[in-house]
């Protein structure tokens, strides 16, 4: 399958990672939007949440508690941060594979939903 974000589940293409288990990866966004931008997804190809299901709950439980822990390790729990999952063209979406962005280190703008 032609997903980049396979390609660096297998080491195919590399990345900076922050952490790793056999369900999930985080690694630092290629394009920072801030001090702080990693993403988190499941190693399992999941196109996005629209085709997300029942048996995903667990793994993608694992993905929000994940990205909880990176935004300890990064030192920008305390200040805060965003996390954002973008779903299909209209929300943004660019890599079709969900990944939830943790995205901090400083006040930031934007829309405040
Ligand atoms: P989306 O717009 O789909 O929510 O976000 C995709 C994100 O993946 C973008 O922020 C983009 O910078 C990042 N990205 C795309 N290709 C690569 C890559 O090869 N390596 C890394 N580390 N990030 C990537």
């Amino acid at each position: 399958m032609d997903c980049i974000f396979c390609k660096i589940v297998k080491g195919e293409i590399p990345s900076k990672k922050v952490f790793e288990n056999d369900n999930v990866l985080a690694f630092h966004d290629i394009q920072p939007l801030a001090p702080s931008h990693v993403l988190v997804i499941p190693k399992k190809h999941i196109a996005s949440m629209n085709e997300a299901e029942e048996e995903d709950k667990e793994l993608l439980g694992e993905v929000l508690l994940t990205a909880k822990k990176v935004a300890n390790e990064l030192g920008i729990a305390d200040g805060g941060y965003r996390l954002i999952n973008n779903v299909g063209s209209d929300g943004g979406q660019v890599v079709y594979h969900i990944h939830v962005h943790v995205i901090g280190g400083e006040k930031l703008g934007g829309l405040n939903v």
